[in-house]
């Protein structure tokens, strides 16, 4: 591979907050939930696996970038590189003990569970308050062979689960006592890791299986909330993985950022199907919606940060004026991209005619203050199942 494309791969990860380590080939786990199974839709560089000399020229870098208190680094590259999980890397734990001893800044890892049980509960001990641990547990029930055909196995999860190393455990409803018996088995090992639930969303490249899994898991979703709301566990719950629920959680803030935009009753304003059912139902004939399917991604996706400007030009028309929020193009570089890498610019030019405006108020750190503030479990049990408006707002269709 060119030195030069791999160097400036190297640091354009770093630049983004990551530390862009490499196992050198396509991920040997095969989830078959995997998202990183089809990425064609953004460029990546097929990165050799990282040698030690590289790693000194990485944690060099790292060490030039002023420490941030509120900043936590992203140990792998995932922006143009493949996501993977970094610990199958040989050298993986021994370098996170390394950034760990020699800077003072805090790493964020996930892993599906390859970790050494014993290393990282250590390495937690020594520095508390840096490592952010999202352990990936997926399910611990009878689908976990073929989730995960080559996962670590339930008694290596229980292992790092028991001692203070795991930040968060994510496990999702596959069917009926799935995501509480989770829970339960989770909690009693550790109570004080988060426990993130919900479900997965099946994209365009998901197999038929899986999918069918995923949406019978979404299907028992309220049933298996509520036996974890009722087990009253003593470990903090959240459950936000839904579009449909967090955006109806976070229906007031929505209204209100909508009603505070000064937008003319013929403006064109981009939504995804989630925001366009709230809108639609709440503020009827305000402004012309203009629906966005995720096409890009397909399947059930639903989520406005993960349109991309190919999915809006497919909708577009005889529009003069049209707003676009924020969120689609806020990509970590500073650029204005989506998810794919085409710019704000580049889609721009393609309509000449049209005038585009930026929704600013529809932004990244409001979307995520609303879903962390919103996203309990206890939210979704109280406010979302126990409130009949989420129905009419759900029975509102999507436009053609
Ligand atoms: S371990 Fe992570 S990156 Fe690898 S296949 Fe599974 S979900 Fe994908």
């Amino acid at each position: 591979m060119d030195q030069q494309v791999l160097t400036d791969v190297l640091r354009q990860e770093i630049r983004e907050g990551k530390i862009p380590l490499s196992l050198g080939k396509t991920c040997p786990v095969e989830c078959t939930f995997c998202y990183e199974k089809d990425h064609s839709y953004r460029p990546t560089v097929d990165v050799p696996r990282t040698t030690e000399q590289q790693w000194h020229t990485i944690l060099e870098e790292i060490k030039k970038v002023p420490t941030r208190p509120d900043h936590s680094w992203l140990l792998g590259g995932n922006e143009y590189m493949e996501w993977t999980d970094i610990f199958l890397h040989p050298r993986a734990m021994d370098w996170l003990e390394e950034f760990l001893e020699t800077t003072d800044n805090k790493v964020t890892f996930f892993t599906v569970g390859f970790v050494q049980p014993e290393r990282i509960h250590k390495l937690a001990e020594r520095h508390p308050g840096r490592i952010n641990f999202e352990l990936s547990v997926i399910t611990l029930g009878e689908h976990r062979n073929k989730l995960l055909p080559h996962g670590p196995t339930v008694r290596q999860l229980m292992k790092i689960l028991d001692g203070p190393a795991v930040t968060s455990a994510n496990f999702y409803s596959f069917g009926p006592n799935s995501m509480s018996e989770d829970a339960k088995t989770i909690s009693r090992i550790n109570k004080n890791c988060l426990l993130w639930m919900g479900c997965l969303t099946p994209l365009k490249y998901i197999d038929a299986d899986t999918s069918a899994l995923m949406r019978h898991g979404r299907k028992h979703l309220a049933d298996e909330a509520r036996k974890v709301y009722y087990a009253d566990l003593p470990n903090t719950q959240m459950l936000h993985t839904e579009p449909y629920i967090s955006t109806f959680l976070a229906r007031n803030k929505i209204l209100k950022t909508f009603d505070a935009s000064e937008l003319e009753k013929n403006d064109h304003v981009v939504v995804s199907g989630c925001v366009y059912r709230i809108l639609k139902k709440l503020r009827p004939n305000r402004v012309h919606y203009l629906y966005v399917p995720n096409e890009t991604l397909g399947g059930d996706s639903d989520c406005s940060t993960l349109l991309t400007f190919s999915d809006i030009a497919k909708r577009l028309a005889h529009e003069t004026q049209v707003y676009i929020p924020k969120v689609i193009m806020e990509h970590a570089s500073g650029q204005e991209r989506d998810i794919s890498g085409v710019t704000f610019d580049e889609f721009k030019s393609w309509f000449p005619r049209i005038r585009f405006r930026v929704l600013h108020k529809v932004n990244t750190q409001v979307s995520n203050k609303k879903l962390y503030e919103k996203g309990y479990l206890k939210n979704y049990v109280e406010d979302y199942l126990g409130n009949p408006l989420h129905q009419k707002i759900e029975a509102v269709a999507l436009p053609n």
